[in-house]
């Protein structure tokens, strides 16, 4: 019988020390490694960019979550991105984004890739016909979230999986937002999942990292080169505190997932909330895929207020726990508005969000407490 998911989370890749018994694996905090005769490698390690055995630890577990043979950790989640986008394309090559990708990966492929040749379509992945349309000969990779960043739109994993297998693509899944806990792309069908190990996998706001998941042998070698070429490795400290982080995953998320429908219970029907954006809400209109594929619906929600923009801005001005700040998925609460913030480069794009929109992390404190806080500042 295989470790559950809590299990795996504490212990694989996380033997005890064999030369010193230490429960917790040690931060290896060295550059290089000696070596017993020239090529006498003692364990497999010859220089830290290459390979380091805090950073090992961390990718067996990553691996491990997500149900993947090989994984590579990086030092940021667009580093992770930008290794599986060059693993995958090259000049000439087209992919398919989301119509609500996140901000950075946009980014990187409006102004970084297209400057390479390579083009891409954006397409509301809630719409799997869409996504299909817009494959052309020349597609490598279908690139999607899901839920989406800040509107929590659902894509069908198992059904593109579908899509880019009949047609020799691959699919590529950001599960930034769920988690692994939640949600297992490679389950699914997809061929690599993508991670800002910033947010809930290391869970407590206090590294930035990434990682890449696959059981495609050849991609993950693709991917091993690169982290090794390139170098955007993360260093022992930050690959000892993302495992850190990991071992507490599954109580973490049980907990973000139950204080955030908490929150949205509360919104629902508040008289200064116009609608609230969670897929935990039956009239979600991802509602139905997200409950087939995902454990729980996760600590992610977004509401626009009755008021427009100054309104939503004054909440975000007035709530005593919910930290006004960027990035998400710690054990701490924050709230955002995501027009002037994350969102704000989207101006006048078709990724422009709503100004009234605020955007909100729900933290593993007392959901009274949340609750409390936030219906205070919607007075
Ligand atoms: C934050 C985030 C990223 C980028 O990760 P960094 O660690 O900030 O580089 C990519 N995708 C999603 C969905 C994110 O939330």
């Amino acid at each position: 019988m295989s470790d559950g998911f809590a299990t795996r989370a504490i212990h694989a890749g996380q033997d005890a020390d064999p030369t010193t018994g230490s429960v917790i694996v040690p931060i290896h905090a060295t550059s290089t490694y000696a070596q017993d005769g020239v090529g006498g490698q003692r364990a497999g390690y010859e220089y830290s960019r290459t390979g380091n055995p805090t950073r090992t630890a961390l990718e067996e577990c990553l691996a491990a979550l997500e149900g993947g043979r090989f994984a590579r950790a990086f030092a940021s989640g667009m580093a992770a991105t930008d290794a599986v986008l060059r693993a995958t394309l090259r000049p000439g090559d087209h992919l398919v984004i989301p119509d609500d990708a996140y901000g950075g990966t946009f980014r990187l492929v409006d102004k970084v890739l297209s400057g390479w040749g390579v083009d891409y379509t954006p397409v509301p992945l809630s719409d799997v016909d869409a996504v299909r349309a817009a494959i052309r000969p020349n597609t490598k990779v279908v690139w999607i979230e899901t839920p989406t960043n800040p509107l929590l739109n659902i894509a069908d994993i198992a059904a593109l999986a579908q899509v880019c297998r009949d047609s020799g693509v691959k699919l590529v899944v950001d599960n930034t937002f769920a988690s692994p806990y939640l949600q297992q792309p490679l389950e699914l069908g997809a061929n690599v999942v993508v991670h800002s190990t910033t947010k809930y996998l290391g869970g407590h706001s206090d590294v930035v990292g990434g990682a890449v998941v696959t059981s495609d042998e050849q991609l993950a070698e693709q991917v091993a080169f690169l982290q090794n070429s390139a170098g955007a490795v993360p260093g022992p400290f930050d690959a000892w505190l993302t495992l850190r982080g990991l071992k507490t995953l599954a109580v973490r998320m049980e907990r973000h997932s139950a204080n955030a429908e908490r929150v949205v219970a509360a919104l629902s029907g508040h008289p200064k909330v116009a609608k609230v954006f969670y897929p935990g809400l039956e009239d979600h209109p991802g509602h139905e895929v997200a409950a087939k594929q995902m454990r729980h619906f996760g600590g992610m929600v977004s509401f626009t207020h009755v008021d427009g923009e100054q309104a939503a801005l004054d909440v975000c001005a007035r709530t005593r726990l919910f930290t006004l700040a960027e990035s998400l998925g710690g054990v701490e609460s924050l709230i955002e508005h995501p027009g002037r913030m994350t969102h704000a480069s989207t101006a006048g794009s078709m990724l422009q969000v709503p100004a009234e929109l605020v955007r909100l992390s729900v933290g593993i404190e007392d959901a009274a407490d949340l609750v409390d806080d936030i219906l205070t500042a919607l007075g």
